[in-house]
């Protein structure tokens, strides 16, 4: 076993990785950027090697500065995580040639799977079934237009060295096929530095299941079983179980033998993912799965494996990649019980998605124990900040059952405090409670047919969810006066309270809220029985403690509640369990802030890069025209007009970077066009 290893990532993975180590007695190095000074991997690491700013580019991507990290602090091996180099082959080549072993397949074996056409001629040659489909060298756009029309729609454009489902865009009908083709080359341009694609026949009722695989550099392979990755938004995963619900033995055993033959065909050593789409439109059938790509290294979702298998699949590459042999042989190896993981993302789901970025004044995870796992990197307090992937957390949780395991998920999701920066938490609930994903109606296009019931408006607050609110504000209060008291010289001076207390008077104190549009006033009257509460629905008798966490404890007529408050600015997000709304204090007038909104301004939704501009000063628009696109995240966001004008100033050129709320395009006023 090493003595030493360097983790070239950050986050989750990083700290995940580091975890193993420690445990196997492994010194580590953890490398950063001058944004993750003070992140958690640093902080769990033996020690720590800055290497550049912010950007990935300047830091987590720079192979060279990677390795000098590791020589200068004697690391023997790189863990390279998952994204940034961990199918860089060329990094797996400098890693070898400077003497350092890299934690993950041979050179050789990225390069074979690493761009999906590739791939998929290797595969049909190792009698590996492939999705029908052009997978040609030529990139003519009529040529391929041909071939969609031979494919026959809806087909799918694929960049060829896409991944997390970037680079790809279904398409119904020969009519948007060259806008999709060329946003599909942009995205794969800008985030792989490749535009070229393929094509595939785009199945409509498909799931996404994928077999873990392990070989050693003795000749050695087995699998790991399958999870199944079919609830997905956008192509891009959200929720991951294992095993496949309702996946017969046969097929089972089939997509096991496919992809220890695929991972035999390229001398694979390490971990690697063979993930298969499967056409369900008749149920699970062993004859109707087909390769789609091969991930070379650990995959985000390796914990539901973990949970199921009982193996340690970082321990098992640490062991691999020091030459030992795989630690258990195919017949060792079984399916316990049921897991399932959720990725828990700094992003907002009322806003399509929008990447979110800002600080986690409150992240309260579930208790973890034997069968609820919880892999982070960031801490309360920390930021999410644009520069990288905005997943907070991943949330695995195991059961007998997939009954009790969905049980246990949404236990704990309801458990979980987010507040700060808008999260898909409430989105996860909503899935984990599902009827149809009890039920098992399983396939990709989930999330987008039951949209109406997992995204729903926000709630109004409940008198109970008002009461916490307005005993928050008194417990604020109640600290500011303490601390002014304490740093006062008269102690004792009634100036220094803040509260509505007068010694001849049963005082009280008015709260105003927004709710639904309304103004809510909420009475709190001191009286000699104790807080008397005027709410809504009735009055309550109040009591509120802090909790040693930041919640709050409190009693209403004598029923226990419990939750967190959490302000920024006017608005309180309020966190009981299993629910999360947002109140609004009234201020006077906002009028004058908001008359922005009533000119012709288009802001920037998310902090971003302008990468296209589709009008300038003086031109015509219609509404719906778009205007500007943006990129966050390696994701395309198309900015159009809201209404019919003339553009009257563009703010910003392709390639500036803008803000969150950044006015990028402004209409002249309606008369004046
Ligand atoms: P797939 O490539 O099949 O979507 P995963 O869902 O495991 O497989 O990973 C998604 C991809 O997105 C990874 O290949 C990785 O490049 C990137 N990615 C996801 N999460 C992160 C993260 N936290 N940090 C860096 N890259 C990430
Ligand atoms: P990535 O490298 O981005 O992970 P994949 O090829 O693994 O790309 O595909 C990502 C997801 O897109 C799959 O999990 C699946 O949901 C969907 N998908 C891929 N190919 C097809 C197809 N031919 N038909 C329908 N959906 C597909
Ligand atoms: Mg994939």
């Amino acid at each position: 076993m090493f003595k030493k290893i360097l983790i070239a990532n950050r986050g989750e993975i990083a700290c995940r990785v580091i975890e193993t180590a420690t445990r196997l007695g492994v010194r580590t190095v953890a490398v950063y950027s001058e944004a993750d000074r003070n992140a958690r991997h640093v902080e769990m690491a033996d020690e720590a090697v800055l290497i550049g700013a912010a950007e990935v580019g300047e830091s987590y991507l720079k192979a060279d500065v990677i390795l000098e990290a590791a020589k200068q602090t004697g690391a023997e091996a790189i863990h390279p995580g998952y994204g940034f180099l961990s199918e860089n082959a060329d990094f797996a080549d400098k890693c070898e040639k400077a003497g350092i072993v890299f934690i993950g397949p041979p050179a050789s074996a990225i390069r074979a799977m690493g761009l999906k056409d590739a791939a998929k001629a290797l595969m049909t040659k190792a009698g590996v079934p492939v999705v029908p489909g052009y997978h040609g060298e030529s990139q003519d756009a009529d040529l391929l237009a041909r071939e969609a029309e031979r494919i026959g729609y809806p087909v799918l454009i694929k960049a060829v060295a896409g991944g997390g489902g970037k680079g790809m865009r279904s398409v119904m009908t020969a009519a948007d096929f060259p806008a999709a083709l060329l946003s599909a080359q942009r995205e794969g341009q800008s985030a792989f530095g490749d535009g070229r694609v393929l094509i595939e026949k785009y199945l409509t009722k498909p799931r996404h299941i994928e077999i873990q695989v392990f070989a050693d550099s003795h000749g050695n392979a087995v699998h790991l079983f399958e999870r199944d990755c079919s609830l997905q938004r956008r192509h891009q995963k959200v929720i991951e179980e294992a095993p496949a619900p309702d996946m017969p033995e046969t097929m089972r055993a089939a997509m096991g033998a496919a992809a220890v033959a695929a991972a035999k065909a390229i001398g694979y050593v390490g971990a690697g993912t063979i993930e298969f789409i499967a056409d369900v439109s008749n149920g699970l059938k062993e004859d109707a799965f087909y390769f789609m790509e091969m991930n070379t290294r650990l995959q985000v979702e390796h914990p539901v494996t973990e949970m199921i298998t009982g193996q340690d699949l970082v321990e098992w590459q640490l062991r691999v990649a020091s030459g030992e042999a795989l630690p258990r042989r195919q017949e060792e190896l079984a399916i316990n019980g049921h897991a399932f993981e959720v990725r828990l993302y700094a992003e907002d789901p009322a806003n399509d998605f929008l990447p979110a970025t800002g600080p986690l004044l409150r992240l309260r995870a579930p208790r973890a124990g034997a069968s609820v796992r919880i892999d982070t990197g960031v801490r309360q307090g920390d930021s999410v900040t644009p520069y990288y992937d905005p997943m907070i957390a991943k949330l695995i949780v195991h059961g007998e059952t997939r009954e009790a395991a969905l049980q246990t998920l949404s236990r704990a999701l309801d458990d979980y405090q987010v507040a700060g920066v808008a999260t898909n938490l409430g989105f996860l609930r909503q899935i984990a409670r599902h009827p149809a994903f009890a039920a098992k109606d399983l396939d990709t296009g989930f999330i987008e047919r039951f949209r109406a019931d997992l995204v729903p408006a926000s709630p109004l607050p409940t008198d109970e969810e008002l009461a916490l609110a307005t005993l928050y504000l008194l417990l604020d209060r109640q600290r500011v006066t303490a601390l002014r008291s304490a740093a006062a010289n008269d102690r004792y001076s009634p100036w220094n309270d803040l509260t509505a207390w007068r010694p001849n008077d049963t005082g009280h104190d008015d709260f105003r809220f927004e709710i639904g549009g309304e103004n809510v006033t909420v009475v709190a009257r001191y009286t000699r029985a104790g807080i008397q509460i005027d709410l809504p629905g009735g009055s309550r008798l109040a009591e509120g403690n802090w909790t040693p966490d930041g919640g709050i404890a409190a009693r209403l007529d004598g029923h226990v509640l419990s939750g967190a408050v959490v302000r920024q600015g006017v608005k309180m997000v309020v966190m009981t369990s299993g629910r999360q709304v947002e109140i609004v204090e009234h201020v006077a007038d906002f009028n004058a802030l908001s008359s922005e909104g009533g000119s012709g301004v288009i802001t920037s939704p998310m902090p971003g890069k302008l990468i296209q501009l589709f009008v300038k000063a003086g031109e015509e628009v219609a509404v719906g025209d778009p205007l500007v696109v943006i990129e966050a995240m390696k994701m395309e966001h198309t900015l159009t007009a809201f209404r019919d004008g003339v553009i009257e100033d563009v703010f910003f050129e392709v390639g500036d970077q803008v803000d969150e709320g950044a006015v990028l395009v402004r209409l002249a006023d309606e008369e004046t066009s």
